[in-house]
């Protein structure tokens, strides 16, 4: 092989090289990045949360809210009926 080939192929591999090291840096920027957005967004507005009585699936922001009196937890209901339902199963359980 002449020489000068093999100094064009190690230069072509270096030049591989680079191009995928920093084709993964920028992708491991990007992801970081991307999951970030998606911690400080935690995007209220598109979690659905499941109402226990009529089981509809309601974004949490339009969500009514209540801390169960049985277990502590907040649970989400698609609106004032449901909330007075569960209200009421709950102090028929007691
Ligand atoms: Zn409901």
């Amino acid at each position: 092989m002449h020489p000068i080939k093999v100094v064009v192929i190690i230069i072509l591999l270096y030049l591989g090289y680079r191009l995928v090291v920093s084709d993964w840096k920028k992708r491991k920027k990007k992801e970081e990045k991307s999951s970030e957005t998606n911690l400080g967004n935690e995007t209220v507005e598109d979690v659905l949360v499941e109402d226990p009585i009529c089981h509809k699936l309601v974004p949490k922001r339009q969500a009514l809210r209540l801390k169960s009196r049985e277990t502590g937890e907040i649970v989400y209901f698609c609106g004032e009926e449901c909330c007075n339902l569960f209200v009421s199963q709950e102090g028929e359980k007691k």
